[in-house]
C-alpha cells in the first residue's frame, strides 16, 4: 500500500498551479545524493482515497492540483488515486505524478493525469530546475477523457496510448528554468 510522509502546498513544483504535493514512501530509486533519503523507507500513513477526500474537503478550494511526490513501487496504485481524483466531485483539481523512472511503466495508464515527471535525479544533472537536468516535465495536451461526454470520454479512453506520446503531451520542462531556484528531486 502506498504510505504518504507527509503533504504541502506549493507554487513551483507544477507551472501555473497551486499544488498539493504529497510525498510519498518506500522510494526504490536511491538517487545518490538524494535530497530526502528518508523517504526509502516503507514509512507514513497509508495514502487513500479517504485520505485524498479529506484533502479535497479542507484545501479544494485553494489547490489546483494534488501531485503524488514518487509512488515507483506501487505505480499502478499511483494510477488508482489519480482515477479516483479525475472522478471525485467534492472539488476539481488536476492530477500530477513525480517519478524517478525514465519512462512510463509497462502497463500504466496516463488516462487521469494532467502532468508527469519522469527520471531520477542525478548529482551531474541537478534538479528539475536546473538548465542541464536530465528529468523531464510534460503537460497533457488534450483534454482528458473525464471532461468529455459519453461516447466522446470512451473513445478518448480507448485512443490514449501507454506512453508519453507527442500527440497528447508537450515537454513543459524549461518552463522550470524560469522559476525557482530550488526544486525538490524526486
Ligand atoms: S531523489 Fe527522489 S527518486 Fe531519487 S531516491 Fe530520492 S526520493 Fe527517490
Amino acid at each position: 500500500m502506498l504510505k504518504y510522509t507527509g503533504f504541502d502546498i506549493v507554487f513551483q513544483e507544477i507551472p501555473d498551479e497551486v499544488t498539493l504535493a504529497v510525498n510519498i514512501s518506500n522510494c526504490p530509486h536511491r538517487c545518490p545524493g538524494c535530497h530526502s533519503p528518508y523517504l526509502w523507507e516503507d514509512t507514513g500513513e497509508p495514502l487513500t482515497t479517504a485520505v485524498l477526500a479529506d484533502w479535497l474537503t479542507h484545501y479544494g478550494r485553494e489547490i489546483t492540483c494534488i501531485c503524488f511526490m514518487g509512488g515507483d513501487a506501487s505505480p499502478d496504485e499511483v494510477a488508482g488515486l489519480a482515477r479516483y481524483l479525475g472522478t471525485q466531485l467534492v472539488a476539481p483539481v488536476k492530477t500530477g505524478w513525480y517519478s524517478g523512472r525514465s519512462s512510463i511503466p509497462e502497463g500504466f495508464s496516463t488516462e487521469w493525469f494532467h502532468y508527469i515527471k519522469l527520471g531520477p535525479y542525478l548529482q551531474e544533472k541537478g534538479p528539475l530546475s536546473s538548465p542541464g537536468t536530465n528529468q523531464r516535465l510534460y503537460r497533457r495536451l488534450t483534454v482528458p477523457a473525464k471532461f468529455l461526454p459519453g461516447p466522446a470520454c470512451r473513445a478518448a479512453a480507448a485512443q490514449d496510448p501507454i506512453g508519453l506520446s507527442p500527440e497528447i503531451w508537450e515537454d513543459i520542462t524549461g518552463q522550470m528554468h524560469r522559476q525557482a531556484p530550488y526544486i525538490l528531486s524526486c
